[in-house]
């Protein structure tokens, strides 16, 4: 995932495909059974809301440089993640980002 997530910051133009099932970012995850994950359902509602809130359709392909600018843009009036991905185990650390992010630190 480091990897990846490295990539999508250093490369803008790095093609990004948009899928609802899994992608490169589950290749070593435990719970990748096959070509399934084993919470398919739940990570189904979590990519269904964030493609609504950024407005962007399940399947298709951008750019990470397109990506990050619409995500960077939306997040801007977001206050607690969990409006976005509903109950999540890691929403605590994610909103303790997003507050450092908008508070500019
Ligand atoms: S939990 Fe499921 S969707 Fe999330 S990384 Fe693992 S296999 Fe992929």
């Amino acid at each position: 995932m480091r990897k990846i997530v490295d990539r999508i910051r250093c490369d803008g133009s790095l093609s990004i495909v948009l899928v609802m099932d899994c992608d490169d970012i589950c290749e070593h995850c435990p719970d990748k059974v096959g070509d399934l994950c084993r919470h398919g359902d739940s990570v189904a509602k979590k990519d269904d809301s964030v493609a609504k809130f950024l407005e962007l359709p399940h399947e298709g392909e951008t750019t990470a440089g397109e990506l990050m600018t619409l995500a960077a843009e939306k997040i801007k009036g977001l206050t607690d993640v969990g409006e976005v991905c509903g109950e999540c185990y890691w929403s605590s650390i994610c909103n303790r980002i997003l507050e450092k992010k908008r508070s500019g630190r």
